[in-house]
């Protein structure tokens, strides 16, 4: 089945909002082996949503547009099908009555303008949207289909996932593409790329090697008339791979270093605690992202300035002799943190963000201390870009030096 991605509105064109809608649904289409051939992003504009829809619907088997749903005068996603189809749009009282129930829920009358919300055409269904006020079309004719989705993408991920993705699935029998992503820290892109060797050249399953934030990710993809037989051409591959990479492996495809880290100091019963200068807190924010850490993380500081690292028990005297942008200061700050909360392992950050600057050292300098009882690690490197980059790269970089701490505290 080919497919082409539809994105609605003229806020797109502007780059006032990045089109997240598109790379969701091209993100969600392999697995149900439909290939997307086209992507778009068009304004608001009659005559030119006219003239892609038209041409994406002669030349594809399944159109899926996002946006333009709305109740305002520049949402014409409904309008412009119907033109395209010739077919004549109504109010469908079923529709009325409950978007008129929805606005009586929360004690409103509605504005007339919603109801072209309410509105079909014969080849149309609606498909409910309980997130929001619009509901989506689902079009079927001459054998091919268009779905229209609301534009937020709440709604259009809850539309997709419980309405859309069901219908096109029992549609679809084409072989499905389905991926396994390996993150590994530690080796370089060019060695991760020489371990898969002989993997490389085969094409089916297909190895991708990609540097990301945290680490090189691999993926391996397999097309196969079922999930299951996906899992038999990825299987053997994962696994020989899995031993390559060895404690350099750190998780699979959705798993962030964050909730890897969390699983390593639970599986150890140890706890957390956090000291933080450059990045002012988005450790302690990463950490916490994950569900349950309340189990590990015991807390943590932001000792922006140096009185404020004193007062939570780093050494002065550290501070007048290397500067408090240094290693010895990272490291004191990941041991006070530690003390100051009767945690296992202690995480200080310090370095300079930037733009200027600062007791001579670079823009995007970073300096790291973990630290345990038996085994403190310091680490310095510098990220050459915009300061809230250098922030992120900077939490990154800590969440690795700790997995490295846990990994070699007791060789597992
Ligand atoms: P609309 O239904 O076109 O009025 O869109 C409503 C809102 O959904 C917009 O203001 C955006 O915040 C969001 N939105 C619309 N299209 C997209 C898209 N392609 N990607 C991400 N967000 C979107
Ligand atoms: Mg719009």
């Amino acid at each position: 089945m080919k497919a082409e991605i539809m994105s609605i509105g003229t806020e797109l064109l502007l780059g006032e909002i990045v089109d997240t809608n598109a790379s969701y649904l091209a993100s969600q289409l392999p697995a149900l082996g439909i290939d997307v051939y086209y992507m778009h992003q068009v304004g608001d504009n009659m005559d030119r949503l006219l003239e892609v829809f038209d041409r994406a619907w002669k030349r594809s088997d399944l159109v899926l547009c996002t946006g333009g749903l709305g109740p305002t005068e520049d949402d014409r996603t409904r309008m412009v099908v119907a033109k395209m189809l010739g077919e004549e749009m109504k109010v469908d009282p079923e529709l009325e009555k409950e978007l008129r129930a929805f606005f009586g829920g929360r004690g409103m009358s509605m504005p007339e303008n919603n109801l072209k919300q309410a509105m079909l055409i014969p080849s149309s269904r609606p498909l409910p949207n309980p997130r929001g006020t619009a509901p989506g079309w689902w079009v079927e004719r001459d054998e091919k289909v268009l779905v229209a989705m609301p534009g937020p993408p709440r709604e259009l991920q809850f539309m997709w996932e419980n309405e859309v993705r069901p219908r096109l699935r029992e549609r679809v029998h084409g072989d499905i593409l389905i991926s396994r992503t390996l993150k590994v820290t530690g080796i370089s892109e060019g060695a991760v790329d020489e371990m898969c060797g002989e993997f490389l050249a085969a094409s089916n399953p297909t190895i991708g090697v990609y540097a990301k934030p945290d680490g090189i990710h691999v993926r391996i993809a397999a097309k196969a008339k079922s999930e299951k037989d996906a899992a038999v051409l990825v299987g053997p591959v994962e696994a020989t791979l899995r031993d390559r990479f060895g404690e350099n492996l750190w998780g699979v495809d959705d798993e962030t270093m964050q909730s890897h880290i969390g699983q390593l100091l639970k599986a150890r019963g140890m706890t957390l605690a956090t000291m933080e200068s450059c990045t002012g807190g988005l450790f302690a924010s990463n950490i916490t992202d994950v569900p349950g850490s309340s189990g590990y993380y015991k807390g943590g500081f932001i000792t922006y300035t140096s009185e404020a690292k004193i007062a939570y028990g780093v050494d002065p005297a550290l501070i007048e002799e290397h500067g408090a942008v240094s290693p010895e200061v990272a490291v004191a700050m990941s041991k006070a943190a530690r003390l100051q909360l009767g945690a296992d392992v202690g995480v200080g950050i310090t370095g300079v963000a930037g733009p200027t600057e600062q007791e001579g050292k670079p823009v995007g300098s970073i300096f790291i201390g973990v630290d345990h009882e038996k085994a403190a690690r310091g680490h310095a490197t510098r990220y050459q870009m915009a300061r809230a980059d250098v922030k992120i790269r900077a939490v990154t970089s800590a969440l690795f030096q700790l997995r490295q701490l846990l990994v070699h505290l007791d060789g597992t």
